[in-house]
């Protein structure tokens, strides 16, 4: 079954945007997932078409009306297969993680409701039960950027999407570390040469060194992701 991606968005020209390239691009044109943007405002109902409103209590910016929102969500479900998740981008979520992405892309696909303004009004992710996913804490302009970020998360871990899969399970994150530092050509370069056990041709030896910078690093720049490892 195809991966699908149902984007509900008020910048449905923001997509495929760089998802159409590259690899990602590669694989949307073969069908190895499927990409579908909807137009929140599409559901709006009133003369202006308009898709927010003043926030309940006042203060500043604007909010994205439940009813407008709720509309796009329930239409977007509809068409979707059964068990895909519904997913509002957020600086307020759940931190995704490689862990995260793996199992969503294990799914059916994902529904990304995209927030703009000052976000979504409360009720409609109650309402409808939504999980909200944050790519990082700073605050984007909108929900789309996140959302393609999320998306192409997921669609590298597609089968046949990267070439080598194996080169997933060496990944950072993947074994809970980050990933070992990379060489290639020139041999030499600006005085720094390659490390003489990658050019050793000692698979074992190789193996022994990565493992060791790898967790090297982990600890100097993750500590978070270390204490975690360890414990695992
Ligand atoms: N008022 C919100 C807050 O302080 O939590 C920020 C709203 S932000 C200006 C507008 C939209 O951008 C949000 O509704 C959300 O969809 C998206 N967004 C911003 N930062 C994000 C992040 N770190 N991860 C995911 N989505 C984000």
């Amino acid at each position: 079954m195809t991966w699908r991606a149902a984007v509900l968005t008020l910048f449905p020209e923001m997509f495929p945007g760089p998802l159409g390239l590259s690899l990602a691009g590669k694989a949307l044109a073969d069908g190895l997932w499927s990409l579908e943007t909807t137009d929140i405002r599409d559901f709006a109902t009133g003369k202006h078409r308009s898709v927010d409103d003043t926030p309940a209590g006042g203060g500043a910016g604007m909010v994205m009306r439940a009813d407008i929102a709720a509309a796009a969500v329930d239409a977007a479900r509809v068409a979707a297969p059964e068990g895909t998740p519904t997913l509002y981008l957020s600086p307020r979520g759940t931190p995704l993680t490689q862990e995260r992405v793996q199992n969503l892309a294990e799914g059916p696909g994902v529904i990304l409701l995209c927030g703009r303004f000052e976000g979504v009004d409360q009720r409609v992710l109650d309402a409808r039960d939504i999980e909200e996913v944050s790519i990082g804490d700073y605050v984007l302009s909108g929900g789309d950027l996140a959302a393609l970020v999320l998306m192409d998360a997921c669609v590298r871990l597609l089968p046949g999407v990267v070439g080598n899969e194996g080169t997933h399970s060496e990944e950072s994150f993947a074994s809970g570390l980050l990933e070992y530092p990379h060489f290639t050509r020139p041999r030499e370069w600006e005085g720094r040469p390659i490390p003489d056990v990658l050019l050793s041709g000692d698979h074992e030896k190789i193996a022994k060194w990565r493992r060791e910078q790898a967790e090297a690093l982990t600890k100097a720049r993750r500590p978070d992701l270390w204490e975690k490892h360890r414990k695992d």
